[in-house]
């Protein structure tokens, strides 16, 4: 056994330590079942317990890889043998529910869902919502700066967050734990943690704003003649509903398909419309929301942006209708399956994804393509199935997805971080300046590179 691995055993209590064959009975991630490789897990109990395993293993010059709930889409929690996995999962408490302050205080292993749930107890609201909620962490979402799906109205993760406490490479804790939404006492320096993929530092705590809960929701499923007509059912929706829209996912016509067919979701109308938009709408005034939502619709029909609509008359209904844009479970199969999170102006989307049809088409004959996306965010996802096993399926999809999204200025990652997956077309997002001044970071924060090495940047 290493001598780090005793060193780690002898200052954590029994349990803290898993070893490399404990490791491997776990799965590598949410999307990838085979087995989980390290030279051991590391499971801290509180912020001081990871501050002293960070101090052994700065001392050792040990790599260490951070796991939330792992389901990362940019293979951020890759690990190999020589490495040390430290999971947040035993820091999972929900510290506090401040309902005068409007608050959450958080530890980051906490699961999203759980936070979700039990500030609703409280008659509050966490706006943070994605198809992961079951199994992600508070900690991994502001890393990642998670989105989601209700980012039209309440912004990305970063901009929940009032406080937040990390430990650095060298077990160092910085702690910025403030209720106080303005603070501009010399650096933000919680914003260098949010996003950042656990490259500067590891997550342990945090302070969330929170929303009163909205007493109404209205949802509908509608179905559109053309992308233009999404553009204009989005502008129609924000000048009439305003801040209360607070979803509007967009499923083009062939995925609502494939994930439709006999054996997976219900159909809920008609399977051959070229675009779909699953939209939401919360506020606080039933009698007059609800007729609102209803007026709203009608006009959409008159003007024609809409052809068919469905608006689910139980929660059960509404639930059916998110399975068919969160559970992609479907499209999973065969595998590889590839999935992609681009940025663009909804501007250039239609001519966007129908380049990047043609260049799959060209590059991988065989290849199917299935497209959704928070279009109100301007954020798209693909699902590239590429129907071959060659050994360069990858890189020939990754430049059909890609490289059609520079002549629209797009970023390459809009809410999936980058990861070790993307790293080789960060250079077409960021300036070679940008990149430069986060190397620069990287090396002051974590001069021995043992945080995460290789995620984002080498
Ligand atoms: C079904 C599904 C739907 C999804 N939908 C969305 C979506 O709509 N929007 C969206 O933004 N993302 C989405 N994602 C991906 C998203 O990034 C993650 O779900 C989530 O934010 C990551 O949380 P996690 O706890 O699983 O982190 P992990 O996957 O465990 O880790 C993600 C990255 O953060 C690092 N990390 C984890 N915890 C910490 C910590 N405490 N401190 C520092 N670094 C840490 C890891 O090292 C890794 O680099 C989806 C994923 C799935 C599987």
């Amino acid at each position: 056994m290493s001598d780090i691995i005793d060193i780690l055993r002898k200052e954590l209590d029994a349990g803290a330590v898993l070893s490399s064959a404990e490791v491997a009975q776990r799965a590598v991630s949410y999307w990838d079942n085979s087995p989980m490789v390290a030279k051991a897990l590391v499971r801290p109990a509180s912020t001081q317990d990871l501050s002293k395993v960070l101090k052994i293993c700065h001392a050792h010059n040990q790599a260490v890889v951070t796991h939330g709930g792992n389901t990362t889409c940019v293979q951020g929690t890759r690990s190999g043998a020589e490495d040390i996995i430290i999971s947040l999962e035993r820091m999972n408490n929900i510290i506090e529910i401040d309902p005068v302050s409007n608050t959450a205080t958080i530890e980051a292993g906490a699961v999203l869902e759980n936070v979700q749930n039990a500030v609703k107890e409280q008659g509050l609201f966490l706006p943070l919502d994605l198809g992961a909620r079951g199994s992600c962490t508070i900690g991994g979402n502001l890393a990642t700066n998670a989105g989601g799906v209700n980012v039209i109205r309440y912004g990305m993760a970063r901009s929940m967050v009032l406080g937040l406490e990390a430990v650095l490479a060298d077990g160092t804790i910085i702690s910025s734990m403030n209720k106080m939404l303005k603070n501009n006492a010399g650096y933000d320096l919680k914003q260098l943690f949010i996003g950042s993929e656990g490259t500067l530092g590891i997550i342990t705590r945090t302070i969330v704003k929170l929303m009163p809960q909205l007493t109404t929701t209205n949802t509908a499923l509608a179905a559109l003649p053309d992308f233009k007509s999404v553009s204009l059912f989005l502008n129609h929706l924000k000048k009439t509903i305003g801040s209360n829209l607070s979803a509007f996912e967009v499923m083009w016509g062939d995925y609502l398909k494939a994930v439709t067919e006999p054996g997976w979701h219900r159909a809920p109308m008609e399977r051959t419309h070229p675009f779909y938009v699953l939209y939401e709408c919360d506020g606080s005034d039933p009698a007059r929301d609800d007729a609102r939502f209803m007026e709203v619709i009608e006009a959409a029909f008159e003007s024609g942006y809409i052809l068919d609509a469905v608006i689910p008359k139980s929660g059960n209904e509404r639930q059916a209708l998110w399975a068919i844009r969160d559970d992609f479970e479907a499209i999973l199969h065969p595998k590889p399956v590839y999935l992609y999170d681009v940025s663009l102006a909804i501007t250039s989307m239609e001519e966007y994804v129908i380049n990047v049809k043609k260049l799959l088409l060209q590059l991988l004959p065989q290849s199917k393509v299935y497209v959704l996306g928070h279009v109100g965010d301007g954020n798209l996802h693909f699902f590239v199935q590429p129907g071959s096993q060659a050994d360069n399926i990858r890189n020939l999809s990754d430049r059909a997805v890609y490289e059609p999204l520079q002549a629209c200025h797009g970023s390459v990652s809009a809410e999936h971080g980058i990861g070790f997956e993307k790293k080789e077309w960060l250079g077409q997002s960021r300036s070679a300046a940008e990149i430069t001044m986060m190397k620069l970071l990287k090396g002051v924060i974590d001069p021995r590179k043992i945080l995460n090495a290789g995620v984002v940047i080498d």
